[in-house]
């Protein structure tokens, strides 16, 4: 079956006087893997739950290809779900786990047992159907619960923060092994994470909420490199956000743009010879710095009072052991990493 697309049209969702949805409004392409990216609070669990039909949205629709579903069932809608805490039954073996929404739907208990196997073959638990679940790991318990959602063969996936519980190593192991899974079974993936480097590592879109509404919503690179906020810009990473005052031009000239830059920690060299002809540069002084193994973190403060974060590979950190504090430092970044943004608005209230 081909994927449909999803739309949700001004989704709004309060708890008392609390906005959680804020009219979201979003088209999520046919076989896309979309990844909702926010911190804690920000309402990705909230619209997650109102596409699987759990929380009831107090206006918006939601569409699944041309049908209207935001009254249908949860059960009715076609839809795998990975919960956060996996809500696996701890009192089934894991065969049992992963036939249960078959026999829920009233697939006999032959086919059942054979799509289950086949799914947990899948994700290569095909060894352990007899096991309980609880004799299993943390991410074998994971393996188990994205069995079951996708052994009715859905055409929608959600997970929420299906990783959040593993360690980094198995984590980023499963970042991959998911994104294969989405790619195999030709999908529509919805994916929750507070984490933006599982975001950018998973997804072709992602929507980056914050406060109840989307912020901005675009391909990794895009949203990475061209932030269209000061918020968007320090969510997705190291950022240094710089007014127009911080910067000269690295030939010695004066620089023409007055906006506010966005610069990424990475992409300020202490070598003049790393940022090409028409590059800027801002002079400062050390206030700290750390190894961090693949690179050195400097800090270094500007005339202005405001701080800039430098991360230079270790490969290229000639002269960073050296550095002391109180150091004069020169940092150097290429015109087009110098990115600019909206003036940061005033933090509200
Ligand atoms: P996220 O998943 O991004 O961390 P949630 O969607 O879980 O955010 O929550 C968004 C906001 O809505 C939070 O401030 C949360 O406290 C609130 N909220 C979520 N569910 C409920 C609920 N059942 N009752 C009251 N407030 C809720
Ligand atoms: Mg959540």
């Amino acid at each position: 079956m081909a994927p449909l697309p999803i739309t949700l049209d001004a989704l709004r969702k309060t708890y008392g006087d609390y906005v959680a949805l804020d009219d979201v409004s979003l088209a999520i392409r046919p076989g896309e893997f979309l990844t909702l990216l926010g911190p804690s609070g920000s309402g990705k669990t909230t619209l997650l739950m109102a596409l699987a039909g759990f929380v009831r949205p107090e206006a918006g629709r939601i569409l699944i290809g041309d049908r209207d579903v935001t009254r249908l069932a949860p059960n009715r809608r076609d839809i795998g779900i990975v919960f956060q805490n996996y809500a696996l039954f701890p009192h089934m073996d894991v065969l049992a786990n992963v036939e249960y929404p078959l026999r829920l739907r009233r697939v006999s208990r032959r086919e059942a047992r054979e799509r289950a196997m086949s799914a947990l073959e899948r994700v290569k638990l095909g060894a352990f159907a007899g096991r309980d679940i609880s004799q299993l790991s943390g991410g074998q318990r994971q393996r188990v619960a994205l069995a079951r959602a996708i052994v009715f063969e859905p055409r929608i996936m959600l997970m929420d923060e299906p990783l959040s519980a593993l360690d980094k190593n198995l984590r980023e192991h499963m970042q991959l092994e998911i994104r294969r899974l989405h790619d195999d079974l030709g999908i529509t993936t919805i994916y929750v994470t507070h984490d933006q480097r599982e975001a950018l590592t998973m997804s072709d879109r992602i929507a980056v909420m914050k406060d109840g509404r989307i912020r901005q919503i675009d391909a990794p690179q895009d949203i990475y490199c061209r932030p269209g906020s000061g918020f968007v810009a320090e969510f997705m990473g190291e950022a240094n956000i710089l007014a127009g005052g911080d910067c000269r031009a690295a030939d010695g000239g004066t620089l023409s743009s007055a906006a506010t830059l966005m610069v990424r920690a990475e992409n300020l060299h202490l070598d003049p010879a790393d940022c090409g002809p028409d590059g800027i540069r801002l002079d400062g002084r050390l206030a700290g710095k750390a190894y961090r193994g693949e690179n050195w973190l400097l800090q270094v403060e500007l005339p202005s009072g405001r701080e800039l974060m430098m991360s230079i590979p270790s490969a290229r950190s000639e002269g960073c052991e050296e550095l002391s504090p109180g150091d004069p430092v020169a940092a150097f970044a290429a015109r087009r990493h110098a990115h600019p943004i909206p003036a940061p608005e005033p933090e509200a209230a």
